[in-house]
């Protein structure tokens, strides 16, 4: 049986640069620097192998044309998997959760695997507002996205991609962003991508009655709000992309994780949406 199977590795493919205020929380504490791992993982659900997400290229573009980066003892994604003992020719499924920089790099070494990513998501990548021309890497900067030139398959709203593996809309840091919901035998842990930078954003902000405090990147807050919310129903765990606790254990789930309680009521931080 699969679900019994399923493993889900965090590759931390590098560190980078970002400010508490303008990037990590909304209305945080602005020019304060934090240095933030950037992770993707490597999902064995026993009948496939599937990557979700690629993570950052090395550090030397990384600083040139984002963040101030640095690899220290990480890796390439590739790489990282060959050292797990996992050949990437063995990946047959690529899951984008957006096409920002750092979440695909080396996404071509990944040769036999399929790519999959959102049709709002592929259609902005390759048409962002300016705003996010160095999100995307866009042309005009005189450089290649790593996903020019891949055949996509495009999702539309809510998929199963193998049995026990569902990638579901959640935008707002991006039009087509989307999170991967995986079955496990501890119960479903959802990949969400850059929904949630990290664990603290999925915490209240009581000084303010926020039920989360939400990051600072979105194209849209309301979305962004909402899929907090989705997020929040379907999850019993949470792995985000940029929290270093999330490097603390090799391998989810583990013996004893600890598993959330689905939207839970907090006095004096409501929800917004109702119904979800
Ligand atoms: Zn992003």
């Amino acid at each position: 049986m699969s679900v019994a199977n399923t493993r889900i590795y965090p590759i931390n493919t590098g560190w980078a640069e970002a400010d508490l205020g303008t990037y990590i929380f909304f209305k945080g504490p602005g020019g304060q620097k934090t240095e933030i791992p950037m992770i993707c993982f490597y999902v064995d659900t026993g009948e496939h192998k599937i990557m979700v997400d690629t993570g950052i290229p090395d550090a030397e573009r990384a600083t040139r044309y984002h963040h101030k980066a640095r690899k220290a003892d990480c890796l390439d994604s590739p790489d990282a998997l060959l050292k797990m003992g996992v050949n990437p020719d063995e990946i047959d499924i690529c899951i984008f959760t957006h096409l920002h920089w750092d979440h695909v790099s080396c996404m071509k070494r990944f040769r036999n695997a399929r790519y999959i990513v959102s049709a709002a998501e592929l259609q902005w990548a390759y048409n962002p507002l300016p705003l996010y021309y160095r999100s995307y890497e866009s042309p005009v900067l005189g450089i290649e996205a790593p996903f020019v030139g891949c055949n996509f398959e495009v999702v539309e709203g809510e998929a199963t991609i193998v049995p026990g593996v569902k990638v579901f809309p959640t935008p707002g840091h991006t039009p087509g962003h989307q999170s991967v919901e995986v079955e496990t035998e501890a119960g479903t842990i959802v990949l969400v991508g850059d929904a949630i930078f990290t664990y603290r954003n999925f915490e209240p902000n009581m000084d303010e009655h926020w039920r989360y405090w939400v990051q600072q990147r979105f194209v849209s807050m309301i979305d962004g709000w909402r899929s907090m919310e989705e997020i929040d129903r379907r999850a019993d765990f949470i792995l985000p992309c940029h929290d270093a606790k999330v490097m603390e254990h090799p391998v989810y789930p583990y013996p004893g994780m600890p598993l959330r309680k689905r939207r839970e009521p907090i006095p004096g931080a409501p929800f917004y949406f109702a119904g979800i």
